[in-house]
């Protein structure tokens, strides 16, 4: 770093911030999957696929979108015609598969969960809201609230009453021993005991197919549907939280929820669709979107730059079929770190290109007892080697695994060596 910028974060910015690493990285450029910090340093980004950047560092198809429609106009999404809002909410509604489908565009994934949740509240009169125990939704007052994950909800005061259901955390589960149907089973019945304790009119149920701040974590497929079954046969709507899901990641899938053989009412997505711009949105059937019977506007959500270029971003997603490129180089990282064998891998899971790896201390048994510590020293060992990953899980043990998807075999190949040394170094 050029100058104390550590120093005047902590002294300008709020202590709750969270920064990676010992000597935090100060990025400055970025280019495919590469990026480059303010001293020179390049590192393989293994994390900006989840955390910002879906496809691809400066791809040129956004940059240009993006500067052409800087150079005509930057302004609100609302009050007149906003044609590339427009043009970007009928792709979004095409590739959906939700009936009738209707789209909101938001700044962010926390403000499209308020929606997904003002719009269920509204619509079943209630404030009642199911979510999964360890999940991540934003850091709103609502969504903190709906937020199974400890660590990232600050506050107990709720303006929900909200129940939480087992299902999305397999390998730390009481049910964790059962085969897949009989996991199944066992939550579905957690679930309806949960909804006969509540009494009320539920709203919905909000989930992410595969936890992302929570570890990358996830039940069997399946699962899901089976939860929408007893939701539909009360009424209850099914919100599915796509922010880290969405768009091909998983590979087998454009969305996650399409692994549960069900679909779901609501669906909230952001981070990758703007390939690093502040973009997110909700999409719906029309009678569930339009249940709002005052107006109800997001200044920016959908601006014509932010639309513009998450356009281009998806068009490119779709051109290039990054889903099977998500399908193709996924099984490489995950067979390779299956194949490690190593006493501080307790789980390895994912699929397509968000892998978690799971780490604990060696001989604890099955589930080990977290090792946040480790994943904090895999975490530099593989900044040093060059390569940038991620961390979540409720203990911060879960090493969390999103290249961006346009990845090469290469650098795959790159990566995984990278990963297997630094697991290999902090082996005790
Ligand atoms: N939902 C999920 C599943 C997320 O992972 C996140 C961000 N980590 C959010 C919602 C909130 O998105 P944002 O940070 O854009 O508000």
């Amino acid at each position: 770093m050029t100058d104390n910028l550590l120093a005047r974060t902590r002294a300008v910015l709020p202590s709750w911030l969270a920064i990676y690493y010992q000597e935090p990285i100060e990025i400055e450029r970025g280019e495919g999957r590469y990026v480059w910090d303010a001293d020179g340093n390049r590192y393989l980004d293994f994390f900006g696929g989840i955390l910002t950047t879906m496809t691809a560092h400066a791809l040129p198809e956004v940059t240009k979108a993006v500067s052409d429609q800087a150079g005509r106009i930057i302004h609100s999404s609302t009050l007149y015609l906003n044609r590339p809002m427009v043009e970007l909410a009928e792709q979004i509604a095409a590739v959906s598969d939700i009936p009738d489908a209707k789209v909101f565009l938001t700044t962010s994934g926390t403000e499209a969960n308020d929606t997904a949740l003002l719009l269920a509240s509204s619509l079943r009169r209630s404030n009642q809201i199911l979510a999964m125990r360890n999940s991540y939704h934003g850091r709103s007052f609502s969504t903190v609230a709906i937020t199974g994950n400890r660590t990232w909800s600050p506050t107990s005061l709720s303006p929900f009453q909200v129940y939480y259901v087992h299902g999305s955390q397999r390998y730390r589960s009481p049910f964790a021993h059962l085969s897949d149907g009989e996991f199944i089973a066992a939550c579905v019945a957690d679930l309806k005991e949960v909804l006969d304790q509540a009494g009320g009119d539920v709203a919905a149920l909000i989930a992410e197919p595969i936890q992302g701040v929570g570890g990358f974590t996830s039940g069997p497929d399946g699962l899901l549907g089976a939860f929408a079954e007893v939701l539909r046969e009360r009424g209850i709507l099914w919100i599915s939280d796509e922010v880290q899901t969405g768009w091909g990641r998983t590979g087998e899938h454009f969305w996650g929820w399409e692994s549960h053989g069900a679909t779901p009412d609501i669906v909230t997505f952001a981070k990758g669709i703007g390939n690093g711009l502040s973009m997110g949105g909700v999409i719906a059937r029309a009678e569930v979107m339009d249940c709002l019977t005052a107006n109800s506007i997001s200044t920016f959500g959908g601006s014509p730059l932010t639309s513009a270029g998450a356009l281009a971003n998806l068009r490119y997603v779709l051109d290039h079929d990054l889903q099977a490129n998500a399908a193709r180089h996924g099984p490489t990282l995950l067979d390779g770190l299956r194949a490690l064998g190593s006493s501080i891998v307790g789980d390895v899971r994912g699929k397509g290109l968000m892998i978690g790896v799971e780490l604990v201390r060696p001989g604890t048994g099955t589930p080990g007892e977290p090792a946040p510590e480790l994943a904090t020293a895999v975490l530099e060992a593989c900044k040093r080697r060059g390569l940038l990953i991620g961390k979540g899980g409720l203990h911060g043990n879960a090493l969390r695994i999103a290249p961006l998807l346009t990845l090469t075999a290469e650098e795959a190949a790159e990566g995984l060596a990278i990963l297997v040394a630094a697991i290999e170094e902090v082996t005790p």
